[in-house]
């Protein structure tokens, strides 16, 4: 348990409806009531309205004061929480006093550290929390919740439970060799390895997925001047109505908007009128606009379908050839307008909107790997990614050795390896946890 009592503010700095402090730890209730008159005692799981009271004995403000008593609370420990109206002096005056009765000022994120700790929620549903708080679109907040709720963990767990078994059985087989104890088959060993590698492998590769979500894509939208660049842009940011950010461009001439795209935030670049000027600023306008493209997760090469091809869209083609990006022939609409490369090109027109949910679809499936992903628990950050991809490593380095007879002391390494790679991801398996199921399972010495 934490001997300290922590206090802060927990809704947004600055004049509200409401506003409240938060205080946790064993002294949270004690510290709590001199501050408020309340007409009935405080109740675990239950609000009760009151005055706050300055200290003389005069009225403040009307609160409500909740107590959470351990362990049912958030961080696991007893949390108090006073809602007062959103008064920044009022809501200032509640943390002083808590302080100067014995509470410490929280760190960021330090209800949630406890809550981790108190075993509350393992390390994957405290990132979400975070998350959650900054999700930018719903989709994003929908990702973020069912990681909180644990659907991460849920997919982490058996393959937890997979190498902590084969730990056990390996351990025990080096131990009580002497014992007579029926040593598990290789073919047994990789089969079980194998197993967890393939779990291991769908969690890595929906990362793709995972991260488009949490972190949204950036794009470029390249061509030649007229081609109706600007106009897809404006398509695309209009054309969905819910707009997250709308934020200067980073080049001066290259204007960004941010837009949800199914629910991705898709940063979009248009590099719009930039060959269009006087030759000086035409050369500034270039460097910027390969700037964009350089910085862009895709690009989007806009061809005109009603001109002819174009020497400077092929050369264009052919700086993108290894890089991920759409060709959309816009302008389909005119009579005119004719395929330039029947393969791999998207037909649109920015004028009547022809076209644009293709273009939509396909941005979001060349960001996100493939198929749009429907399953839920997907590895959204780096960090976690990292951990998944060492215990992949891990696992088929102890799955190739088991097939290969190497000796058990070697496998026992990766198999540790991977088992610390998960930990890292949702929170520690101890010495105990390994040890007890070799006993329990083994019944050695009875
Ligand atoms: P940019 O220079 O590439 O940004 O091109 P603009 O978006 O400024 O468009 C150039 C011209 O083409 C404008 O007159 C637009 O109205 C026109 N235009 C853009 N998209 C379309 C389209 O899909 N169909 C037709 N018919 N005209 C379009």
């Amino acid at each position: 348990m934490n001997p300290e009592t922590i206090v802060a503010l927990s809704t947004p700095a600055g004049r509200g409806g409401i506003g409240i402090v938060r205080l946790s730890g064993s002294e949270a209730a004690r510290i709590a009531a001199p501050l408020v008159k309340l007409r009935h005692e405080l109740a675990a799981g239950q609000a009760r309205f009151g005055q706050l009271v300055d200290e003389d004995g005069g009225t403040l403000d009307e609160v409500v004061v909740t107590l959470f008593a351990a362990p049912h609370s958030y961080t696991g420990e007893d949390v108090v929480e006073v809602a007062a109206h959103g008064s920044p002096v009022v809501l200032d005056a509640i943390v002083r006093r808590c302080l100067a009765s014995g509470a410490r000022l929280a760190r960021p994120g330090e209800f949630t550290e406890r809550a981790f700790l108190a075993g509350r929620m393992d390390l994957t549903q405290a990132e979400a929390v975070n998350d959650l708080i900054h999700a930018q679109t719903l989709h994003q907040a929908q990702l973020a919740a069912q990681q909180m709720e644990g659907a991460l963990s849920r997919r982490i767990q058996p393959i937890k439970q997979a190498v902590v078994e084969l730990i056990a059985e390996l351990e025990a087989g080096i131990d009580f060799a002497e014992d007579d104890m029926d040593v598990m088959p290789a073919t047994a060993i990789a089969q079980k390895l194998a197993v967890a590698r393939t779990a291991l492998a769908e969690l890595s590769a929906g990362y793709t997925y995972g991260r488009m979500v949490r972190d949204g894509i950036t794009l470029a939208i390249v061509g030649r001047p007229n081609v109706g660049k600007s106009s897809l842009f404006n398509r695309l940011v209009e054309h969905e109505r819910a707009i997250v950010t709308a934020s200067p461009g980073t080049t001066r001439d290259t204007i960004s908007h941010t837009v949800a795209i199914h629910g991705i935030p898709v940063e979009l670049m248009d590099t719009a009128g930039l060959r269009e000027t006087a030759d000086e600023a035409e050369e500034l306008g270039v460097a910027r606009s390969r700037e964009a493209m350089a910085d862009a997760a895709i690009v989007l090469l806009v061809l005109d379908a009603s001109a002819p091809p174009h020497s400077e869209d092929a050369a264009l083609r052919a700086k993108l050839a290894d890089r991920p990006h759409l060709i959309v022939a816009n302008k389909c609409d005119l009579a005119n307008a004719t395929a330039h490369n029947a393969a791999n090109e998207l037909h649109a027109s920015a004028l009547t909107g022809a076209g644009i949910e293709d273009l939509r679809q396909a941005i979001l499936r060349l960001a996100g790997g493939g198929a749009l992903h429907t399953e839920s628990g997907l590895v959204t950050t780096l960090r976690q990614h990292e951990a998944i991809q060492s215990a992949l490593d891990a696992t088929e380095r102890a799955e190739s050795a088991a097939t290969q007879q190497t000796p058990h002391e070697m496998l026992l390494l990766d198999a540790y390896t991977a088992l610390r790679s998960l930990d890292a991801l949702t929170g520690a398996t101890t010495a105990d946890d390994v040890l007890s199921l070799i006993f329990s399972r083994f019944c050695i010495g009875k």
